[in-house]
């Protein structure tokens, strides 16, 4: 296929280009078009046909709903079967604009627009180019953003071209996008209104329009137990190529931490780069250096985030080192993007710096067959470099050998499991030198509870950035094989996130 580009000039050629583009959108076809949050990846939301097109252009998992964009008010009626008052006074005050309303969908919605689900997203963006296009294509435009699935979200036409070229039918090029982020998703078609994906809109913004509005659990903790309520929230997104660690901690420490730590990598032969501020760019010594914005001014961070995190991808750098952009405004969704894209690996630093992990510990509950092969596998992996590895057990009453199918599949891939025998956890295995993995949150959660004074106590998925590790017990041999493939893809992801760090 062949993708049509066509630059709107603010002049009297617009006209035609639009309605040429709303022509594709009523016959089925894919059209990229800019909004004020990011590019859009539009098709007729009403077609079945159509908005599946949406999830094979993209790579877009099936359950992960879209957006449907209108452009006027009364359209909203045909495609909800409720207007909630609150909704209502939302849309008086932020439509048109970066909010994103989630209502009970009516019959004239198809479930391939909204992933299967009874409820349906709802926008009305603050871009006439957008809202032209939306009128010119029948009125109900799905609308996810323009990018590869994974990728981060297009703010420029030549974005869009990057990831979908021969994948869609016309991308509308309208310059570069104001805001950067995607839009504020709110959840009314429940009791208490929540917010879902934190966007330009705060949350003290709504809070002025409708009183109290919570946050989804899964936006505040990281958790890789709780389901988000939007299905995209989910999946990582906005991942770069390279490994990317977000620092955190007083300014100088992490200018400090970030300099030594790019220095460590260029001994070793490896290329780091760095994100920082107008403000703290003088202080970096490292060659590739990306200004991401001014703290002084949050909205020119969150513009430029996903156009360097996409630079970065054609730098060829082995990683990348951030600094944090918490704040109580726009920083809580710059920071939800960019702890995504760097799969949650944060790195605290205080006044002292970080020191070497002395000891690697992993707990599961029994000790008999997920620890210790997660134990056998980290050795193999950390051999030489100085660091102990154990496992333990929350609930040892007596020592085991190992289970046998685990035994099997250690062996089976070259790994000597030695004469282990199960052991219960006590205070003597922990301590300020050791970083502790857990099998699941339950262990975690009573480390925890438990030993309140330990520091970095994480799930093996949490500090891995990935998921997926499922317990064999009980089940075939295959399945223990299983587990070991999972384990030894996180484990070395998390030797990977170790060495970032500057711990090993
Ligand atoms: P994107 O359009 O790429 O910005 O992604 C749309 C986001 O909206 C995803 O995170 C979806 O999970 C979310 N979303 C869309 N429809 C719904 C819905 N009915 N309920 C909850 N979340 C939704
Ligand atoms: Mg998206």
């Amino acid at each position: 296929m062949v993708t049509t580009i066509v630059t709107i000039r603010g002049d009297e050629t617009d006209e035609a280009k639009i309605a040429q583009a709303g022509e594709l959108l009523k016959a089925g076809k894919l059209v990229a078009f800019p909004t004020e949050t990011v590019y859009g990846l539009g098709a007729n939301a009403l077609d079945a046909q159509a908005a599946s097109k949406i999830y094979s252009a993209k790579g877009r998992p099936s359950d992960n709903p879209l957006i449907v964009h209108i452009a006027d008010w009364d359209a909203l009626g045909l495609i909800v079967s409720e207007i909630p008052a609150k909704a209502r006074m939302l849309a008086e005050k932020f439509w048109p604009g970066p909010l994103t309303m989630i209502f009970p969908k009516s019959s004239r919605v198809p479930y391939e627009t909204t992933g299967g689900l009874d409820t349906v997203a709802v926008r009305m963006p603050g871009n006439d180019i957008a809202l032209r296009l939306i009128r010119a294509g029948g009125g109900y435009i799905a609308a996810p953003s323009a990018n590869t699935s994974g990728r981060p979200s297009p703010t420029s036409a030549q974005h869009v071209k990057d990831d979908l070229d021969g994948k869609i039918d016309m991308i509308v090029d309208g310059g570069e996008v104001s805001i950067g982020l995607e839009s504020t998703i709110v959840d009314l078609s429940e009791e208490e209104p929540a917010i879902l994906r934190p966007g330009y809109i705060t949350r003290a913004m709504l809070e002025e329009v409708i009183g109290e509005v919570q946050v989804d659990q899964a936006l505040i903790k990281d958790d890789s137990n709780i389901i988000p309520k939007a299905p995209g929230m989910k999946y990582r997104h906005y991942a770069p190529k390279a490994d990317l660690l977000v620092v955190e901690g007083r300014q100088q420490d992490v200018i400090g931490k970030i300099n030594e730590l790019v220095r460590d990598k260029a001994e070793h032969g490896l290329t780091a780069g760095v994100i920082c501020t107008e403000e703290s760019r003088p202080y970096y010594e490292a060659e590739i250096l990306r200004v991401i914005g001014s703290r002084e001014d949050e909205n020119s961070i969150a513009r430029n985030l996903f156009a360097i995190l996409r630079e970065f991808d054609s730098l060829e750098v082995d990683g990348i080192y951030s600094e944090s952009f918490e704040s109580p405004g726009l920083g809580q969704a710059i920071m939800n993007r960019l702890l995504k894209a760097a799969g949650h690996q944060v790195l605290q630093v205080g006044s002292g710096g970080v020191s070497k992990y002395s000891r690697l510990l992993f707990v599961s509950s029994g000790n008999t067959c997920v620890s210790p092969m997660a134990e056998g596998i980290a050795r193999k992996k950390l051999e030489g470099k100085g660091i102990e590895i154990l496992s333990r057990g929350m609930v040892v009453l007596f020592p085991e050998p190992l289970n046998q199918k685990a035994e099997a599949v250690m062996i089976r891939n070259g790994i000597k499991p030695g004469r282990h025998m199960s052991c219960q956890l006590s205070r003597e295995d922990l301590g300020d030198g050791c970083l502790v993995l857990t099998v699941d949150r339950k262990q975690k959660e009573e480390i925890q509870a438990a030993y309140p004074e330990q520091n970095n106590v994480y799930t093996l998925e949490e500090y891995a950035g990935c998921q997926g590790l499922s317990s064999p017990y009980g089940g075939e041999l295959a399945d223990y094989g299983r587990c070991f493939e999972q384990l030894e893809r996180m484990i070395d992801k998390a030797v990977r996130r170790m060495e970032w760090e500057g711990r090993l």
